[in-house]
């Protein structure tokens, strides 16, 4: 765990959040990282983090990684902290739906497609601004929009990778132009994994979502 220390000092200084992504991980090794102060953990399947969420400290701050699928909303509407990849209207809505089911307000980012790469998950630039009209006009009383994430594509081109990032951040500075009244509901760029969190914090990250370069190689086998 000695890699946590090192990638804390790195973040604070730049003024970003780590959300260490614990997917795959055992109980006693998100402990391990929790002592070190860690608060914010990432997990990619609904199931996985309903389970840790019942097991772990009631502090931790659980956010949704992965694609979620409609159906498994509601297993973590009551609890979940910000969910990273809404990439639909109709997921949008499911949201909407259990957080007012669950008296509460759920935060989200809206996840816009930039990988040159095939990529299955994200938005369309089209898609996106539609979503965030529909969002201004007050369609989702409950969900509170915090910004945007963004996956590059799994490259050694540094180039490519910097050059996907900067899509996201050219996308926010232009909703910050179309809607400043509301600027504080575009802040969050989530962008930066393990592989390019340097390139993505240099290109103005707020947010990385860090997994193996903390908890080492996941083990998809067990
Ligand atoms: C697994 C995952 C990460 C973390 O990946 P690492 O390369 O292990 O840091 C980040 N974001 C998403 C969406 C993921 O699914």
């Amino acid at each position: 765990m000695e890699s946590v220390g090192k990638i804390k000092r790195q973040l604070k200084q730049a003024g970003v959040t780590l959300v260490a992504v614990s997917k795959t991980k055992p109980i006693e090794s998100i402990m391990e990282v929790y002592a070190t102060g860690v608060r914010d953990f990432g997990e990619n399947r609904v199931q996985e983090m309903v389970d840790k969420y019942e097991k772990l400290p009631k502090d931790i701050r659980w956010h949704q990684i992965g694609h979620l699928q409609k159906n498994k909303v509601k297993y973590l509407a009551p609890f979940v902290h910000l969910i990273h990849s809404v990439d639909s209207l109709s997921l949008l809505k499911v949201i909407q739906k259990e957080a007012d089911k669950n008296n509460r307000n759920i935060e989200i980012l809206l996840q816009l497609k930039i990988a040159v790469e095939e990529t299955k998950y994200g938005l369309s630039v089209e898609e996106c601004t539609e979503l965030l009209q529909r969002y201004f006009a007050n369609e989702f009383p409950n969900v509170t929009l915090k910004g945007f994430m963004g996956m590059a594509s799994f490259v050694a081109d540094e180039g490519q990778i910097r050059s996907e990032f900067q899509k996201l951040t050219s996308f926010q500075k232009l909703q910050i132009e179309e809607y400043p009244e509301y600027v504080s509901n575009l802040q969050v760029l989530s962008m930066g994994m393990s592989g390019d969190y340097k390139i993505a914090v240099d290109e103005g990250s707020t947010m990385v979502r860090i997994g193996s370069a903390i908890f080492g190689v996941r083990n998809y086998q067990k």
